[in-house]
C-alpha cells in the first residue's frame, strides 16, 4: 500500500468537524484507526468472543491461537529473541509501572539512583519516584540542552556516580519530537552496570524498533498511538531479567499451583499476565502491526519528514511564533508558542476551524518548567496527514492571531 492509499483507510478523516473537513494533528495523543483494525475489533466481538488459555471448545482454542499469533507478530515486529519475552500490558503506562514495581523489588536498593531525563512523560517519572521512595533510592534528572537534546556530558557525569541502577528514557519526546540516540545511551548505561528502559510510546508509529540494535533491557509501548486499540500494549524485557522479577499482579493464569497456604507461579509470559487479558485488543494489535508493515517504515519516514520540513518552515514564517524543541534528529511532532497568546485559546480557535491539535503541558511538566512556558500548542503528524493539512493549520493559525 502506498502512502496516499493509506490515508483513505481512515474513516475518521472522512467527516466534518464544526462544518469543516477534519485536520487531525493530534496523533501524538492517540492515532486514528484504519479500517482493518476496526474490522478486526468488530469481528472479534461479533464472531470470536471466548476466553483464552482456558477452554477446550472451538472458539476458545481459536481465540488462544489468535492471541498467541499476536504475540509472535509482536516478537518479530521488535526483533525480540524470544516470544515469551513479550508481555501484553494495558499500555505504555502500565508497562512502565510493571517494571518499576517488579524490577525495583529485587534490583533496587537503598542509596541507588535511577536516571530520568527532563523530557520524560510523567508516566516515565512518577512510577520510578514511587519505587525509589519505597527503597530509599533516588530519581536523578538528566538535563537537556536549549535545542531539546539530552546533555551528553551531563549524562556521562551522572552515570559515573557508581550508583545508577536504571536509566529510563524516552525514544522520542512526545512534546519536542527529539529522537534520542538510544543505542549509544544504553551502551553508556551498561558500561557502568545499569539497566536501561526505553519508552517507545512515540517512536513505534514512526520508526522500526529492534531491541537488539537499541541494546536495551526493557522496551514499552501502547497500541493506541500505532493505529491500534486503546487499553493494550507491550512490554518486552530480557528473559534473564524477567525471570528474576516477581509477579506484578496476581490472580488467575499467572499461577502454576495454588493451595490456600502457598502458590507457585507460571512461566513467562503468563507470570505477568494475571486475569483475563484484553483479548480483543491483543488480536487487533496484530492488525495494527500488519497495517504498518503493509506500508513500511521507510515510506512512512520519508512522508513524515517531508511534512515536518514543510510545517517547520511555514510555522517559522508566522511572526511571534517560537518552536520549542529544535533537535537535529526530530520526529514529526512540533510544539510552539505564540507571543502574547495562550496555547489554550489558540487550540480553541483552531478547533472551530476543524483543526485538532493538543494544547497543555503534554504530561511533561518538568519540560515546561525547563522552557519556562506553562503550556504549548502541539501539532503531531502521522502517515495519514499531508501538506494540505499543514496549509490548513497555517491559515487557521493566522486567523487565531487576528482574533487574539
Ligand atoms: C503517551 C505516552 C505515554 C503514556 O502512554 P499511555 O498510553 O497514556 O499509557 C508515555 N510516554 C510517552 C512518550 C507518551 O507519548
Amino acid at each position: 500500500m502506498n502512502i496516499k492509499e493509506a490515508r483513505s483507510q481512515f474513516p475518521a478523516l472522512d467527516q466534518l468537524v464544526h462544518g469543516q473537513p477534519l485536520v487531525y494533528l493530534d496523533s501524538g495523543a492517540s492515532s486514528l484507526k484504519p479500517q482493518s483494525v476496526i474490522d478486526a475489533l468488530s469481528q472479534h466481538y461479533a464472531k470470536e468472543t471466548a476466553n483464552v488459555h482456558r477452554g477446550i471448545h472451538f472458539l476458545s482454542a481459536q481465540g488462544t491461537m489468535k492471541y498467541e499469533a499476536s504475540r509472535k507478530a509482536a516478537q518479530e515486529f521488535i526483533k525480540a529473541p524470544h516470544e515469551h519475552e513479550v508481555i501484553f500490558t494495558g499500555g505504555t503506562t502500565d508497562g512502565i509501572n510493571l517494571v518499576a514495581n517488579s524490577w525495583s523489588d529485587i534490583f533496587l536498593n537503598k542509596g541507588d539512583e535511577i536516571l530520568v531525563t527532563t523530557m520524560e512523560h510523567h508516566s516515565n517519572i512518577v512510577p520510578w519516584q514511587i519505587a525509589a521512595e519505597k527503597k530509599g533510592a533516588r530519581v536523578v534528572e538528566v538535563p537537556i540542552t536549549d535545542a531539546g537534546e539530552i546533555d551528553q556530558a551531563a549524562y556521562e557525569k551522572l552515570l559515573s556516580s557508581g550508583k545508577v541502577k536504571m536509566v529510563a528514557m524516552t525514544h522520542i519526546s512526545n512534546t519536542l519530537g527529539t529522537i534520542n540516540p538510544i543505542s549509544q545511551f544504553s551502551k553508556m548505561a551498561h558500561d557502568v552496570g545499569s539497566h536501561f528502559l526505553v519508552d517507545a510510546a512515540q517512536s513505534v508509529a514512526h520508526m522500526a524498533l529492534d531491541v537488539n540494535e537499541l541494546g536495551v533491557d526493557f522496551l514499552v509501548f501502547g497500541a493506541h498511538k500505532m493505529f491500534g486499540p486503546t487499553g493494550v500494549g507491550i512490554l518486552w524485557g530480557k528473559e534473564e531479567l524477567l525471570n528474576q522479577m516477581p509477579p506484578y499482579r496476581s490472580g488467575g493464569a499467572m499461577i502454576k499451583e495454588v493451595t490456600i497456604e502457598k502458590t507457585t507461579y507460571n512461566e513467562l509470559p503468563e507470570k505477568f499476565e494475571a486475569g483475563t487479558p484484553h483479548i480483543a485488543g491483543v488480536n487487533c494489535l496484530k492488525a495494527a502491526i500488519d497495517f504498518i508493515q503493509s506500508i513500511g517504515y521507510e515510506a512512512i519516514h520519508k512522508h513524515e519528514e517531508e511534512i515536518l520540513k514543510y510545517a517547520t518552515s511555514e510555522l517559522k514564517k508566522i511572526k511571534g511564533l517560537r518552536i520549542i524543541g529544535e533537535a537535529k534528529d526530530k520526529a514529526s511532532v512540533i510544539s510552539f508558542v505564540i507571543e502574547g497568546t495562550h496555547p489554550h485559546d489558540i487550540g480553541m480557535i483552531l478547533d472551530e476551524q476543524g483543526v485538532a491539535v493538543r494544547t497543555g503541558h503534554h504530561c511533561t511538566q518538568p519540560l515546561m518548567r525547563r522552557y519556562n512556558v506553562p503550556a504549548t500548542v502541539r501539532a503531531s503528524f502521522s502517515l495519514y496527514n499531508n501538506l494540505e493539512d499543514v496549509d490548513r493549520l497555517i491559515s487557521a493559525l493566522k486567523k487565531a492571531k487576528e482574533l487574539l
